[in-house]
């Protein structure tokens, strides 16, 4: 494949490792509208810069929706490429710190080409400086599952009594910041999956059960990461009077009627859409205090496929990382 080029304000990265994420699979199978075609996939990127093309204002160029200045990177430098590329930094939502919510925003591996390549090109004010503790097989699922599965749990809040509903790679990285922080977790799976419930026990978690059980005590908050819509009335039930529920995920099975006694007492549904930068540098600032583990399992750029197919067919036992370059 041609070697893209650095454009104005773009980084060149050698890519090393790419993490599949679930959203891959809704791209893949058309659930989500109007992506780039053809697609290069891939939003959870780590690789060393090998281009560096023209700066905006030069690179200290300072940037009002971060909390710290825009990155600078040299030749060489480590490099995390999330999935929001781009903003247009304009519209009301860019203007009131709300970037992830962009009228006209890029994402990588969707509308933008991703990772699964030997090379990629990202604009460099949405990269990361990635923690040194991670190498960079390790850091790669951190760049979505751990990102994105971070925002939403920053929207439960203070919630004490904190349920998960679907235990895969963003609930077992947000649970580990959940436990350092002194929640109580509740880990729900589908039903009769003991072997999920025991790995979420063995992580801290005070109670683990069947997305169809009632935990044993009321939830001051809950998150959903797996794309199944009955789960929201589900979860709904479990709450305490003023909980909230969060689908962390991009695309849900519909969602079925339910009473609204369910949603009375101030109860609250809401959804997490993309990231912000701002989110980016919390998250990589928590992640090697707690330390947040994460389990991975590598295959070979050819083997995307595979570990396509893998995921959808609910066989991988980690987050699936695509190794591209040594
Ligand atoms: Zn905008
Ligand atoms: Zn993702």
């Amino acid at each position: 494949m041609a070697k893209p080029k650095a454009g104005k304000g773009q980084l060149l990265v050698r890519v090393s490792t790419c993490a599949v994420c679930r959203t891959d699979l809704h791209v893949v199978d058309g659930e989500l509208p109007d992506p780039k075609l053809p697609l290069i996939l891939g939003h959870q990127i780590v690789g060393r810069v090998e281009e560096i093309g023209e700066m905006w204002d030069g690179p200290q160029r300072p940037d009002s929706r971060s909390t710290k200045g825009a990155p600078t990177f040299a030749i060489g430098d480590r490099v995390g490429i999330p999935w929001l590329g781009w903003t247009d930094g304009d519209c009301s939502y860019c203007r009131s710190g709300r970037e992830n919510l962009c009228d006209n925003a890029r994402f990588t591996g969707y509308t933008i080409d991703g990772g699964y390549a030997d090379f990629t090109v990202a604009d460099s004010r949405y990269c990361f400086h990635l923690p040194e503790r991670y190498d960079d097989v390790q850091v790669a699922p951190l760049l979505c599952a751990g990102l994105i599965g971070y925002r939403s749990y920053r929207k439960t809040g203070g919630a004490r009594r904190l349920g998960l509903y679907g235990f895969g790679n963003a609930a077992h990285l947000i649970a580990q910041i959940a436990i350092y922080e002194g929640r109580e977790l509740f880990a729900f799976t589908r039903p009769d999956d003991k072997a999920t419930q025991q790995a979420a026990k063995e992580l801290g978690a005070a109670w683990a059960g069947g997305s169809d059980e009632m935990p044993p005590e009321k939830l001051d908050a809950a998150i959903i990461f797996a794309s199944v819509g009955p789960l929201v009335p589900a979860a709904l039930r479990a709450l305490a009077k003023g909980g909230i529920v969060v689908c962390g995920g991009i695309h849900m099975t519909d969602i079925p009627s339910f009473p609204y006694v369910d949603l009375w007492e101030e109860r609250v549904i809401t959804s997490v859409a993309n990231l912000t930068r701002r989110d980016g540098e919390e998250f990589f600032e928590i992640t090697p205090r707690v330390p947040v583990h994460t389990y991975t399992e590598t295959f070979a750029l050819e083997q995307a496929n595979t570990a396509l197919e893998q995921f959808r067919g609910g066989k991988l036992s980690a987050t699936a990382v695509l190794r591209i370059t040594e």
